[in-house]
Formats: structure tokens, sequence, C-alpha cells
């Protein structure tokens, strides 16, 4: 299938920012398929799975770069990391969960890769904001509900949630599940209603996926009864209901 298409050949020494998609293998980009079959260096961040990661070539090299468990790798040298390699002329993959440049530091590489005349190339990937949602049946637009959606970092303090509340009528949350209970909380006291509808999916898109299903008012209660581990996406508004006619039946279903 892939042999069949033109796609480019992975130059020695350049480096290739690819976004891997929310977690299941059939939501990877071509492109990013294609790069797996030819970097002879995959540096890989901690929400790449096995089966993703063993697509790429026999004799490649799998860098772990993530910053979960016990190991972690600051963003400098991860980034000083990408330029070593190239320089020793490798074709080096970085491969990161969703979408490079959503939430996921690909820019601020490639102004390393940049600055350091590295030539590369990015390939974007389906965010777990929006595919991963789409897995759990949550469209993140409906023309009857929302002309606009914020898609947000949870664990940034400066965030303005009243501003949010006001212009967004779907809130779409990164990184939020540990803060959520706080953010509920920012929402409410910003004129939003307890009633309305909340899904918090881990694992979007994978056969671990999980989704509860709650509203601003009972997020906190639910949660305490129904432990959720990260990753984990947030979406709040008038959206989320729509997953119980959206929803395919997926053989993993646990909600
Ligand atoms: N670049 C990524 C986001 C990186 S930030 C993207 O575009 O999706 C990491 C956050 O992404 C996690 O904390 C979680 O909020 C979300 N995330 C990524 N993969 C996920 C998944 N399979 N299920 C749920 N959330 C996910």
């Amino acid at each position: 299938m892939i042999e069949s298409l033109s796609l480019p050949e992975f130059p020695a020494g350049h480096v290739w920012l690819c976004g891997a998609g929310p977690g299941d293998a059939g939501l990877l980009t071509l492109h990013a398929a294609n790069a797996l079959q030819q970097a002879d260096v995959v540096v890989h961040d901690a929400l790449i799975g096995a089966d993703i990661l063993g697509m790429a070539r026999d004799d490649a090299t799998l860098i772990y770069a993530g910053k979960r468990g016990g190991q972690s790798t600051s963003q400098g040298e991860i980034s000083q990391q990408l330029v070593d390699l190239a320089k020793t002329g490798k074709r080096v993959l970085r491969l990161k969960g969703g979408d490079p440049f959503m939430f996921g530091r690909g820019a601020e590489e490639a102004q390393v890769l940049a600055a350091n005349d590295i030539p590369f190339r990015i390939v974007p990937g389906i965010s777990a904001g929006i595919g991963g949602l789409a897995s759990a049946g949550i469209p993140v637009t409906h023309r009857d509900v929302n002309s606009a959606v914020t898609f947000v970092t949870g664990h940034d303090d400066a965030t303005d949630w009243q501003a949010i509340s006001k212009a967004s009528p779907v809130i779409v949350i990164y990184m939020g599940l540990k803060r959520i209970d706080r953010i509920a909380k920012s929402l409410l006291q910003s004129g939003r209603e307890a009633g309305e509808p909340v899904a918090i999916v881990t694992d979007a898109s994978l056969p671990t996926q999980m989704v509860l299903e709650t509203t601003l008012g009972t997020l906190e209660a639910d949660l305490e009864n129904t432990p959720m581990t990260p990753p984990a996406i947030i979406c709040i508004g008038a959206t989320v209901p729509l997953r119980h006619i959206l929803k395919e039946e997926p053989t993993w279903a646990t909600d």
C-alpha cells in the first residue's frame, strides 16, 4: 500500500519531527509510517506504544526521551541530542504523541534545529484533543452547538478561565486531570452551569480507552468513585452527550 505512493526518501543527516497520533497505530499518517521504515534513530516520547515503535527498522536505535517515570530528559538535552545525532549523519525520527505542534514542544525543538542549520521536516499528527475525542464519539464542533472551541493546557497557572468560559462553548483540556477539580470550580465561578456535560477520556483510541461522563458540578465526586489515570483528555460542553449517538460500538467499550 505504502509502496505504491511516492513518499519521500529520508535523507541522511535530517531530522523529521513527526506526530504519532493519539495511540492507535492505525491513526499514524502515511508519512509517519514511511519515516519509521527508514529512520536510523527514533527518539520517542513516553506515549508512543510498542506496536508503533515495532514498525521501526530492526536495526534502528530507539531512544526514550520521555518525561514520565523515573528517567527524565530535559527539553534542552533532547533538542541537543537531535542536533548531535543529525550531525553524525543519522536519519533522525523525532516521534511525538498526537501532533508535534499541539502542546508537544515540537516548535521549540524545530527552533533549535533551525538555529543549528539542521535540515528538518514537520509531519503533523492527529491530536488527542480532536482525534482522541472522536475515538470516544465526541465531536469538538457541531453546527447546532458551537462555532468555537478552545484547546487549553490544564497545568498553566496563568490561564484565564473566566475569559475561556465566556468565549468558548466547548473547552478541550490537555494535561488537566490533576487539576480538574480546581478548573471546574473556576468555570463554575465564571458562570458555567453545574449541569454542563464533561467527558474525561483516558487512553483515547487505545483498547484500554475509558470514558467518564460527568458534569462540572459532579466531577469531583465521580472521580473519587472512578479514579482515572493519565493520559486524559477532557472535553467540557454540549457536544459531549452527542457521543451516545455518535460513538461506534468498539469491542473495547468500557463504559
Ligand atoms: N502533542 C499531543 C499532546 C501532548 S501533551 C497531542 O497533540 O495530542 C500530553 C497530553 O495529551 C496528555 O496529558 C493528555 O492530555 C493528552 N493525550 C495524549 N494522548 C492521549 C490519549 N491517548 N488519551 C488521552 N489523552 C491523551
